[in-house]
């Protein structure tokens, strides 16, 4: 079976790890996660960097760290994985979500400036009120789809106008490039890249959140480690016990010293299939705006004549050839613990989603594989 993407473990990974049980450092203080810190904050561009046990929980403290709180709205497209909404729920708040762009698969920026104009009104105390709920708008969470960073300097301008901190789910676009900027860099409060077993860089699991603000970077470790002050046992906040361990990021270090490896491995697959499959009609590729240079974190196509009933045929007939495909997420309002959230009408995501295969796209995936599951691609959409 060629499987959707595995991790490439062909670096120091066991090296690092025999050093920690060496050194007895397999827990959440050790040499690794700073140095695991580091190199993801040079990466993303960058001044400060926060690892956690996972994507998911440095979004949910990157939104407390901000100020999302109980019954407040945090806008955010519907097409993501469900990890951005839920940590939005998780601060007891609630996503308004929001179509997206052809041109990246990101959130519409039009569509939240528009939205914001019609629907929002400053209240006495200054918060931002959502009319129709009345509700607080307390941020903004742009998704960087596949490894496409959203219209970010667009983005920012509304931020600014509106005072809405940006909290940026860059999950899997760790190594985009956005008018020439790294991802960390665009002008968002936090930054928050993911090192689970699926992404382009893993730790086995595992987030950082980054950020060009030390204060609220230290605000973001203290909520992650229990909001301890001093050494007696006193904590001045509800906090969490978020913290990576050291094992995780001495797979993580391994990891990122391969990440241009991984990248280029990445780019080159993506490229071979749009090169390999786009040529037939009816199919086409994943979105690449000019303004962006995409990690590639996933490759795939978009079948946009084909019903949502072909495209599972046609998996269970690459798989059946020992090829693994999927669909792709299934955005955020079809989600029932979601499914009353305030939303946008959503015509871009409703006629994306159903249509997306993806392919194999692990790094190491070889050259005589992609050609037989390009082989394969073609021969079974002629019968599907
Ligand atoms: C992977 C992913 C996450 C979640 O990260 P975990 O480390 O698995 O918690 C969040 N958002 C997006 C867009 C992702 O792709």
């Amino acid at each position: 079976m060629i499987p959707l993407a595995v991790p490439n473990l062909a670096g120091r990974e066991s090296e690092y790890l025999q050093e920690c049980i060496n050194s007895t450092y397999v827990s959440s203080v050790g040499p690794f996660v700073s140095r695991f810190e580091e190199m993801v904050a040079q990466a993303a561009g960058a001044k400060h960097a926060v690892a956690t046990s996972a994507g998911t929980t440095a979004l949910h403290v990157a939104l407390l760290a901000v100020g999302v709180s109980r019954d407040d709205l945090v806008i955010a497209p519907s097409f993501t994985f469900v990890a951005s909404v839920a940590a939005i729920a998780h601060c007891g708040a609630s996503p308004w979500l929001f179509d997206i762009v052809e041109d990246g698969w990101t959130i519409d920026v039009a569509m939240v400036k528009s939205c914001l104009e019609a629907e929002t009104a400053r209240a006495e105390d200054g918060q931002l009120i959502h009319c129709p709920t009345g509700r607080r708008v307390a941020a903004i969470l742009p998704v960087f789809t596949l490894g496409i960073p959203a219209d970010m300097s667009a983005l920012v301008r509304i931020a600014q106008q509106y005072r809405l901190p940006i909290i940026a789910d860059a999950a899997a676009a760790l190594g985009a490039v956005y008018k020439g900027q790294t991802s960390g860099n665009l002008g968002a409060d936090f930054t928050v890249y993911s090192f689970n077993g699926n992404k382009t860089v893993t730790a086995g699991g595992g987030g950082v959140a980054v950020s060009n603000d030390e204060d609220r970077a230290k605000l973001l470790r203290h909520l992650s480690t229990t909001a301890r002050v001093g050494s007696d046992y006193d904590h001045d906040m509800v906090g969490y016990n978020y913290r990576m361990t050291n094992l995780q990021a001495a797979i993580g270090c391994a990891q990122m010293e391969n990440l241009e490896v991984f990248l280029t491995a990445k780019r080159r697959i993506s490229d071979r299939y749009n090169k390999g499959l786009c040529t037939i009609s009816g199919v086409s590729a994943f979105p690449t705006p000019n303004y962006a240079k995409s990690a590639c974190w996933f490759s795939g196509v978009v079948l946009a004549g084909h019903s949502r009933h072909q495209l599972d045929d046609l998996r269970v007939r690459l798989r059946q050839r020992g090829i693994e495909a999927r669909s792709f997420w299934k955005p955020s309002h079809h989600q029932s613990p979601y499914s009353n959230s305030p939303k946008t009408q959503m015509s871009v995501t409703e006629r994306i989603w159903p249509h997306i295969l993806t392919l194999p796209c692990s790094t190491s995936l070889s050259d005589a594989d992609q050609r037989y599951i390009i082989d394969c691609v073609k021969l079974e959409l002629a019968d599907v």
